[in-house]
């Protein structure tokens, strides 16, 4: 239902409290955030319910300056606090927001289920998290790339890796996905709504296209990989 991330200097969870409490207006049932710390090791925190129950349970500490979040409307799975997004592999190394539908799903769960992987929710989208998980291709983007080329279905998504956490990776097909330009910091969410506070310059993701955010940098490509122009355009109007 809702995306909202982060990656700059300041710290990541109240901005993305704040882009969640903005995207509530389109309805959600559950919702989650992720955040990697100094080390590169993600953490995540996920209620069923409101935004404010999410901020109820983030831990006094919960301290990181890249960070994704997730309010969603359940389409696979009931709404409860394993089924809320971000999904994490096993070994936490892997955290996914998603919006969308993943058609393929029991096909590719029954697969990876054989190969001994074991699920932690009865989403479509923990798919994605096992197949980032255990690709062993080289870049992040080149993983995600993996895992997007067995999946069929519609997706706006949001992808940390513990291995590279100088980045936020996303992709869109079917579900929007918006870059927003700040100073030595990023932003993408599902909605512009989640952004017009922090920058008026967005970058508006076509279907098929990927992005990579650093603090300082993005860039656009296609899910195959060549490079688009990625130009930003400017919101008018009121925030
Ligand atoms: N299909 C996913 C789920 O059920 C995402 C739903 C959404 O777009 O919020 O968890």
């Amino acid at each position: 239902c809702g995306i909202v991330g982060y990656i700059g200097k300041r710290d990541a969870a109240p901005l993305l409290l704040e882009g969640l409490q903005r995207l509530e207006y389109r309805g959600y049932d559950s919702a989650g955030v992720a955040v990697s710390g100094k080390s590169g090791a993600l953490k995540t925190v996920k209620a069923k319910g409101r935004v404010r129950d999410l901020e109820s349970r983030l831990p006094k500490r919960f301290a990181g300056t890249t960070g994704i979040a997730h309010t969603r409307w359940a389409t696979h799975g009931a709404p409860s606090d394993d089924n809320a997004h971000p999904h994490m592999d096993p070994d936490g190394v892997v955290a996914v927001v998603h919006n969308g539908i993943i058609d393929n799903a029991p096909e590719l769960r029954a697969k990876l289920t054989a190969d001994g992987v074991e699920f932690a929710s009865e989403t479509d989208t923990e798919v994605l998290t096992h197949l980032i998980a255990r690709s062993e291709a080289d870049s992040l983007e080149a993983r995600v790339r993996e895992a997007l080329a067995r999946v069929e279905g519609t997706y706006g998504i949001a992808v940390l890796h513990a291995s590279f956490p100088d980045r936020i990776v996303v992709a869109r097909n079917g579900s929007p996905v918006v870059l927003g330009i700040g100073e030595n910091e990023m932003f993408v969410a599902s909605d512009v709504a989640a952004l017009v506070r922090h920058t008026r310059q967005v970058v508006t993701l076509d279907d098929g296209e990927m992005a990579t955010l650093k603090a300082g940098e993005y860039r656009t490509y296609t899910t195959e990989g060549s490079r688009t122009s990625g130009s930003p355009t400017t919101i008018e109007g009121e925030a």
